[in-house]
């Protein structure tokens, strides 16, 4: 019953259920939280200013700014750019909901164009036609930790005047030839959530070399009341605010900055133990017909935040959900990194788009299973997952041979 699959009725491949994304968190982190809980001060205060601190230098941007989310980070950055009702943003549809929801809160029109086939970012060429004389921002999506062609980004922006903000929640240890994910388009935003490369539970940054922008954002990511804020309450005598924009409640608290910073720390290690285990998944899967492994690049440093497969039904007889389904009994988490963005139910009703609209990014949406990929996994894990998906394979793909000659 070794080869036949848990769903089946074979045993699965381990005991205990492998949780797709869970971080790793060491004791380091744990004490940095206690010490934060027990300083007294847990809104943002000095872990943050501290975690800002380390951010900014790690990137190399002029300023790097603490907030809530990552979707609250673009928000903030569509605004500050002066988006408003009636413009349009030109995006992935293969990317998270926030992306385009963020352009919906500013009251501007999200573009979809189509993405690569072969790595899932967005499609330099088809941006160019896109434009029309509402577009006033283009918003790349570092897909997976695969930093986007920002070269032709660039040229497209300085020609047509528009703005690049770049949602790199996948994207924090990129680098474009040479340059730095975060110091590359006009205001850059990463995410913390619980299952990226680095997590504060919840969380993001926003980074820009702009002064005006960076002096905006900040403000309005703590009610948009002025400068010293979170300082009212400090050891210098009770400090009077301002109210000058109407701002939003998008601050990061130090209990969170205080999960991040020993992870900052670590990031460049564990990018390696990520981009070890990467190999191995190449490695076991490259002779494999009936899935697509990730293309490798030259002159970028991917962040490795996501290992997708994309899985060919035409060859196994089963479609991608029937595989996730596998896959769990098997004890192994998975995750879909993404449906589409305008298959969606919302997407789809506003603004009339359907199937057929972005064939690439309906191929990519269609198959892929993300696999577990955090530097927490050990390597009996990741050996683990390896031979779950050899199970299906093979079990499956001699079946359909099995069916083709019968
Ligand atoms: C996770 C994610 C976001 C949102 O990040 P939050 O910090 O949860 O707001 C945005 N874009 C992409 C591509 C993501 O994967």
């Amino acid at each position: 019953m070794k080869n036949v699959p848990a769903y089946l009725g074979g045993k699965p491949t381990r005991e205990k259920f492998l949780l797709f994304g869970s971080p790793q968190i060491l004791d380091e982190d744990i004490q940095e939280v206690v010490d934060t809980l027990k300083s007294g001060w847990l809104s943002t205060g000095p872990k943050v200013q501290k975690f800002e601190e380390m951010f900014r230098e790690y990137i190399g941007s002029k300023y790097a700014i603490a907030l809530n989310s990552c979707t609250a980070g673009i928000h903030l950055a569509l605004q500050a750019v002066g988006i408003k009702r009636g413009d349009e943003v030109i995006t992935t549809p293969l990317t998270f909901a926030s992306t385009a929801n963020a352009t919906l809160h500013c009251g501007a029109k999200p573009i979809f164009v189509d993405v690569e086939k072969e790595t899932g970012n967005i499609d330099t060429e088809k941006i160019k036609k896109a434009i029309t004389k509402k577009t006033r921002v283009i918003l790349p999506v570092h897909l997976y930790g695969r930093p986007c062609r920002m070269e032709e980004i660039q040229d497209i922006a300085k020609k047509h005047a528009l703005f690049i903000i770049e949602d790199a929640a996948h994207c924090i240890e990129g680098k474009y030839k040479d340059k730095k994910i975060g110091n590359v388009g006009d205001i850059t935003t990463f995410s913390f959530y619980a299952t990226k490369n680095l997590t504060t539970g919840e969380g993001g940054m926003l980074t820009t070399n702009n002064d005006k922008w960076a002096e905006e954002i900040r403000i309005k990511s703590l009610h948009g009341i002025s400068k010293h804020a979170f300082k009212r309450y400090s050891e210098e005598s009770y400090q009077h605010y301002e109210v000058i924009y109407p701002g939003y409640k998008y601050n990061m608290m130090d209990i969170q900055a205080a999960i991040g910073i020993h992870q900052l720390k670590r990031i460049e290690k564990n990018l390696k133990i990520r981009e070890k285990y990467w190999k191995r998944y190449n490695n076991a899967f490259c002779r494999m017909e009936e899935i697509i492994i990730p293309k490798e690049e030259k002159d970028i440093t991917h962040a490795r935040h996501l290992y997708t497969i994309l899985i060919k039904p035409e060859l196994l007889k089963i479609t991608r959900d029937d595989f996730l389904m596998l896959l769990t009994k098997e004890n192994i988490g998975s995750g879909v990194h993404f449906t589409a963005l305008h298959l969606h139910a919302f997407y789809k009703k506003k603004f009339g788009y359907k199937r057929g609209n972005f064939p690439n990014a309906e191929f990519i949406s269609d198959r892929t299973i993300s696999l577990p990929l955090s530097a927490g996994l050990r390597e009996e894990d990741v050996e683990n997952v390896i031979s779950a998906i050899m199970k299906i394979l093979n079990y499956y793909s001699l079946f359909s041979k099995f069916r083709k000659s019968s």
